[in-house]
């Protein structure tokens, strides 16, 4: 069995759920030190990051990873234990295999390889690693990206492992995120009897044709990197429980999905000047969980293109779409962010599994992408 199949097998074993590291970064450390990395933890309240870095000044490229995995839900639903990992018909089955333990493992076998072969490359390169991804992701690359602008740690160009493949392995590459603002509504009334109207104010009544008209609206149109915003209302509460109450608040939850074509601040103003219109009385807690980012046709895009390109034939799809990811807190470092990883079919699911071929091909694209940025011919 190959390195990496076998390394990933030994992240899979450790029950490193969100926000455990459960030991795989240790692991990680201790063959990147033979290997001659300068590995130093980064640990914020419960939370273990891994920084390993080699080589001196110039460019710094970064592989971006996560240790933790999502729970594995009922473990009788699964055909073999999460935590067990096992080769069945070309695919290595548990949690943690696509999302995104086999990518962490190919990313510690790529660097092993690369400085092997170039122990004088140009610039650095680096294995950053959190265990607090899958969670509320406070302390962890977001606590790092906050050390790295403070002590001045430069970024130029970072590699996501996450998984970003559609149908084949490079098939689609994510070159950008978009934000994400959630907003909390509270809409106050006046609490009554049902048989007394005219002696309450009922809130449901009040925001139904408010958010009927959000949910009917068109944001923008997106541009050429992102598609349009979206909105969604993902919860709604109101009522007491009894039948004959008017209620006398009602709660909503929502989430807008943006792009560059509108900013937060025009997001919020046009959609409370919406309650406004409609004469609700009502409070909002806004949260904004990650702004857009966009790299630009730059070196890191060609060096992933030309890979992928050259070891798999594929001219992959530049996309923006899809949740957020960790390289959110990286792009304002001023570094371009690429994603590219294994299929993305089966993570967070029961049976999650990579495809053994994938995760083979994986340490190759990765120290390629590093002697194109790295390695001067
Ligand atoms: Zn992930």
């Amino acid at each position: 069995m190959s390195d990496v199949v076998e390394l990933a097998q030994e992240l899979i074993r450790r029950r490193s759920v969100t926000p455990d590291d459960a030991g795989c970064q240790a692991l990680l450390a201790a063959r990147l030190a033979r290997a001659g990395f300068r590995c130093t933890a980064l640990p914020f309240g419960e939370v273990e990051n891994l920084w390993a870095t080699h080589g001196g000044d110039g460019p710094v490229l970064v592989f971006l990873g996560h240790t933790d995995v999502v729970p594995s839900g009922p473990e009788s639903a699964w055909a073999s234990p999460p935590f067990e990992p096992v080769v069945r018909d070309g695919r290595l089955y548990g949690r943690g295999a696509a999302d995104m333990k086999g990518s962490v493992a190919a990313m510690c076998v790529a660097l092993e390889d690369f400085v092997a072969r170039h122990a004088h490359h140009a610039g650095s390169v680096a294995l950053l690693l959190t265990s607090d991804e899958e969670g509320i992701a406070e302390h962890g690359v977001r606590r790092v990206a906050q050390h790295f602008r403070e002590s001045g740690q430069r970024i130029d160009w970072c590699v996501v492992g996450e998984p970003s493949s559609r149908e084949r392995l490079g098939d689609l590459i994510r070159i950008g995120r978009r934000g994400s603002l959630t907003g909390t509504l509270r809409v106050r009334g006046v609490q009554g009897h049902v048989a007394y109207p005219e002696k309450a104010r009922n809130p449901i009544h009040q925001a139904a044709p408010a958010l009927a008209e959000l949910a009917a609206m068109r944001w923008d149109a997106g541009n050429l990197a992102f598609p349009p915003t979206s909105f969604q209302i993902s919860n709604l509460n109101a009522g007491t429980g009894a039948d004959n109450v008017i209620p006398g608040t009602l709660q909503a939850v929502f989430n807008f999905r943006h792009g560059t074509a509108s900013t937060p601040e025009e997001l919020r103003a046009r959609l409370e000047s919406v309650l406004r219109r409609h004469g609700l009385d009502y409070q909002i807690d806004w949260r904004q969980s990650g702004t857009p980012f966009l790299t630009q046709d730059g070196p890191l895009r060609r060096a992933v293109c030309a890979v992928l390109q050259q070891q798999l034939g594929i001219k992959p799809e530049l996309s923006t779409g899809g949740g957020t990811s960790d390289g959110r807190f990286i792009a304002p470092l001023g570094a371009e962010v690429v994603e590219l990883g294994p299929l993305n079919a089966s993570i967070h699911k029961v049976d999650e599994h990579i495809a053994l071929d994938e995760l083979e091909r994986l340490p190759g694209l990765f120290s390629a992408i590093a002697e194109r940025l790295l390695v001067t011919p």
